[in-house]
């Protein structure tokens, strides 16, 4: 899963968008972007790391910019499908997936828009684009053209000579940062820990608006949505040190050497107690827990592979059966949902697409009990089983 950063702030932005993209390189990327207004459109990218990106985007100064950590669905990874993709002087950056790409992009064509890239995004551009045709508001547009697009993402659009930035989420993950000095969006709060500690979590089907003075966002249901009425705004309380890599080269070994400290931070809140309090799970979970008669555990990669020894641990002690499933594949078979069941999602970022998804499916098909085991205490997945 990769990641985006978007601001708007009276400051300049480069270096919140720069260090945003490097506080997401846990996700794990295959290339990076940014677009800049100053008052015309740049854009950057390379397939290495952020650091280049960094490099390049050295003794830029702007206002309005939105980045990118790229993780390639559609066209291989390369500098002409890495984002921002442009269409005259608007931009966008995507984390996700448009399924009906293929139809809009016959339709595009046909209106002779010309694409420079193989990716999905890049209809995203020419559509909001083309629906500026009819309306002149960006804010308008965005949400007209989502109307129009099928799949889970996350998107921020910038053009040129608007002051505003664009933002929308269906599926992926997507937050807004309240500034002193600004407005920022990004896939998760740590991005944005460097700015402010004053976050808005967006709703599935959000369109929001951000601007130096503040943000306005409406629903799924074309509704203008009240902050903090509808939209509270959040406090983070996630450590910087959490998410900082420190003297480790690669996240994956700052885990494992991190094993020892997360096991006793662990244990250290069950401390003393003579049993376990289902309690530790939250308040809900006791009366959650006490009807449960097995398990499902939904994860992808390392964490469906912990999975399947938390299988034998759950059988042997807890003795009720248990079953494993790869997130992606659960979430597109035919299941038999069984509402007596636990669902347990595994992620280590809280933020995997697929199994936030299949948490998502096991919800729509009647599994409302749902535990998260996860890193990221304010992440979508965390959030969703909470
Ligand atoms: N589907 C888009 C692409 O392949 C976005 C992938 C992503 O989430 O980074 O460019």
């Amino acid at each position: 899963m990769c990641g985006i950063v978007a601001a708007v702030a009276a400051r300049n932005i480069v270096p919140v968008l720069i260090e945003g993209l490097m506080k997401l390189e846990y996700r794990g990327y295959d290339s990076a972007g940014l677009a800049l207004l100053n008052p015309t459109l740049t854009r950057l990218r390379s397939v290495g790391r952020v650091a280049e990106l960094a490099a390049q985007a050295a003794g830029q100064v702007a206002h309005h910019g939105i980045a990118h950590t790229r993780w390639a669905t559609h066209g291989v990874p390369s500098e002409r499908n890495a984002h921002p993709h442009v269409s005259a002087g608007l931009a966008v950056v995507h984390n996700g997936i448009i399924e009906n790409y293929a139809e809009l992009k016959q339709e595009l064509v046909a209106e002779g828009y010309v694409f420079a890239s193989d990716t999905d995004t890049e209809v995203i551009a020419h559509l909001v684009r083309h629906t500026l045709k009819s309306t002149p508001d960006l804010f308008e547009a965005v949400r007209l053209a989502k109307a129009r697009l099928i799949g889970a993402y996350a998107i921020a659009v910038l053009q040129e000579w608007d002051d505003a930035i664009v933002v929308a989420r269906h599926g992926a993950p997507l937050l807004l940062g309240l500034g002193d000095d600004g407005s920022y969006a990004a896939s998760d709060a740590s991005a944005l820990l460097q700015v402010t500690r004053r976050m808005i979590y967006l709703e599935d089907g959000d369109v929001a608006e951000l601007r130096r003075d503040g943000v306005r966002i409406v629903g799924a249901d074309g509704a203008a949505a009240n902050v903090p009425a509808d939209r509270p705004v959040n406090e983070s309380t996630l450590s910087a040190d959490d998410v900082e890599l420190g003297d480790y080269t690669h996240y994956m070994q700052k885990e494992i050497f991190e094993q020892p400290q997360a096991l006793a931070a662990t244990l250290e809140m069950i401390g003393g107690a003579q049993t376990l309090s289902p309690n530790l799970f939250g308040v809900a979970a006791p009366e959650m827990l006490a009807g449960v008669k097995s398990v499902l555990i939904l994860a992808c990669g390392t964490s469906y592979h912990s999975g399947l020894v938390a299988r034998y641990w759950i059988e042997q002690l807890a003795g009720i059966p248990c079953s494993v499933e790869i997130a992606s594949e659960y979430r597109y078979r035919i299941s038999v949902p069984n509402p007596e069941q636990l669902v347990v999602a595994i992620s280590q970022s809280g933020e995997t697409a697929d199994t936030l998804a299949s948490v998502k499916h096991a919800r729509a098909l009647g599994m409302g009990r749902t535990l998260a085991i996860c890193n990221v205490a304010e992440s979508a997945i965390v959030r969703e089983c909470a």
